[in-house]
C-alpha cells in the first residue's frame, strides 16, 4: 500500500524511515539535521563506522531514541540543471532505499522528498520519480509512506499518485 501524510518523518513510528543524507554521512540541514537531533548521537556513531555513501546508493543504522526501528540514509543528487544524470541518480537512491530495508527484512518505509530542499530538485519531477519507484516495489511492502513536510509538497503528491494510478 502506498500512503502519503503531512508531517515531520521523524515522528513516525515505522520499520524505518529513509534520511535525506549527504555523501559524508555527517549530518547537515533539513530533514538529515532533525533526524539526527530526534534520534541522539548512537545513529551519527554509526554513520561514521559506515564512513560515506555515493550519490544514489543508500547504508541503514539503528535509530536510536526514534520511534522508527531503523534509518536508510539515502543521497540524493544535487539538481544542476537536469541533465547531469540526477533523475536516474534520484531513481537509484529510492531503489537501494527499498532494496536495503526487504533486506533487513523490513515491511513498512516512510520516506521524505529526498533532494527537493537544499538540493533544489523540483517537487513535480521528484514526487514522480519518488512515487513511481515506490509502486514498484509496492507490493514487497506491507506500507510505504510519504511524508511531506509542506501543504504544496503535500498536494503535489497527491495530484501525481492520482495521475500515475490512472495509467
Ligand atoms: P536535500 O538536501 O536532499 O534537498 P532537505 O532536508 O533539504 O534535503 O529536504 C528534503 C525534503 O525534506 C524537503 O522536502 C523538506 O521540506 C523535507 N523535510 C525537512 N524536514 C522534514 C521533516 N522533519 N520531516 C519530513 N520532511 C522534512
Amino acid at each position: 500500500m502506498i500512503t502519503i501524510k503531512l508531517g515531520d518523518i521523524t515522528k513516525e513510528e515505522i520499520g524505518a524511515i529513509v534520511n535525506a543524507a549527504n555523501k559524508g554521512l555527517r549530518g547537515g540541514g533539513g530533514v538529515d539535521e532533525a533526524i539526527h537531533r530526534a534520534a541522539g548521537p548512537s545513529v551519527m556513531e554509526e554513520c561514521r563506522e559506515i564512513g560515506r555513501c555515493n550519490t544514489g546508493d543508500a547504508v541503514i543504522t539503528g535509530a536510536g531514541l526514534l520511534k522508527a526501528k531503523n534509518v536508510i540514509h539515502a543521497v540524493g543528487p544535487v539538481w544542476r540543471g537536469g541533465e547531469k544524470g540526477e533523475a536516474g541518480q534520484l531513481r537509484s537512491c529510492y531503489e537501494k532505499s527499498f532494496e536495503v530495508a526487504l533486506k533487513n527484512g523490513i515491511e513498512t518505509i516512510a520516506l521524505p522528498a529526498i533532494s527537493t530542499g537544499v538540493y533544489g530538485y523540483p517537487i513535480e519531477e521528484a514526487a514522480d520519480i519518488a512515487l513511481r519507484t515506490g509502486k514498484r516495489f509496492e507490493d514487497r511492502f506491507r506500507e510505504i509512506r510519504y511524508v511531506c513536510f509542506s501543504d504544496r509538497d503535500f498536494r503535489i503528491y497527491k495530484e501525481t499518485l492520482d495521475r500515475l494510478s490512472e495509467t
